[in-house]
């Protein structure tokens, strides 16, 4: 007999699992969700061979025994299903925003053998893709550059980050952001890690630099404030999972 192909269920970027733990909830739990629910996408996903399966409505309300949770649960522990559910929920997210063809606008279709899309009409193939995203860890003197934002996660410090440009090398687009954000020059721009976020679909590049010259001089439509905090008396931190949180923290 064969045996049961794991399957992801997502509803509003969280993750279907059993209560109490990080597993993914079991397949035969979807004819019971789906009352009052519609399946917004399902496909499987190449080449791990998982079936995601996004649901319509509010992550609430989960069947007995099961929990939505965030995937950076599951990236903080580890959990063996962490990487899969992220690519999962990352094509989901593509899938979501790229359903005609970018050329002649015609629908697209799955493609036969890569994951990508296709456009019967012209031939065109869509393939993901993935936003690059630096974010960087600023010192002088000992002390790190935090920020809290106007709009997004108003609650934590965090560093600076942004959108890679067209036609930008990632030290660049450090500077730039750095600049922008802060008013400040920084040096020793350096590489130190990555990771995959699925929200909605980000790849984050995590550096560290050193401050070189000016003074904070905040770009008000961005940041709420910003500071240099001594690590071992640090604000409210984004949570554990996320590359933020490791950065800071000094655990990369
Ligand atoms: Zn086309």
């Amino acid at each position: 007999m064969e045996a049961a192909r794991l399957t992801f269920i997502f509803c509003d970027g969280q993750l279907l699992v059993r209560a109490g733990g990080l597993e993914p909830a079991p397949a035969e739990i979807l004819p019971d969700l789906l009352a009052g629910r519609a399946v917004k996408d399902t496909f499987t996903v190449r080449p791990q061979g998982v079936v995601a399966t996004e649901v319509s409505g509010a992550a609430e309300h989960p069947p007995a025994g099961c929990e939505w949770v965030r995937l950076r649960r599951l990236i903080a522990a580890g959990a063996p299903d962490a990487v899969a559910a992220c690519r999962a929920l990352g094509l989901l997210n593509w899938r979501a925003k790229h359903r005609f063809c970018g050329v002649c606008g015609a629908p697209l279709g799955e493609h036969p053998t890569e994951v990508a899309h296709r456009c019967e009409a012209c031939g065109h193939t869509d393939y993901p893709s993935v936003y690059a995203a630096v974010i960087v860890r600023v010192e002088k003197d000992g002390k790190i550059l935090l920020a809290r934002h106007v709009q997004r996660s108003q609650e934590f410090f965090t560093c600076l980050a942004g959108y890679v440009e067209v036609g930008e090398s990632l030290e660049d687009c450090v500077r730039r952001e750095v600049r922008e954000e802060v008013g400040i020059e920084v040096a020793d721009v350096r590489y130190v890690c990555s990771q995959h976020w699925p929200y909605p679909n980000q790849l984050m590049l995590a550096f560290k630099a050193r401050w070189a010259a000016g003074e904070l001089n905040l770009q008000a439509s961005e940041l709420a404030e910003a500071r240099w905090f001594d690590p071992a008396d640090l604000p409210n931190i984004p949570p554990e999972g996320s590359v933020a949180y490791r950065l800071i923290r000094g655990l990369v």
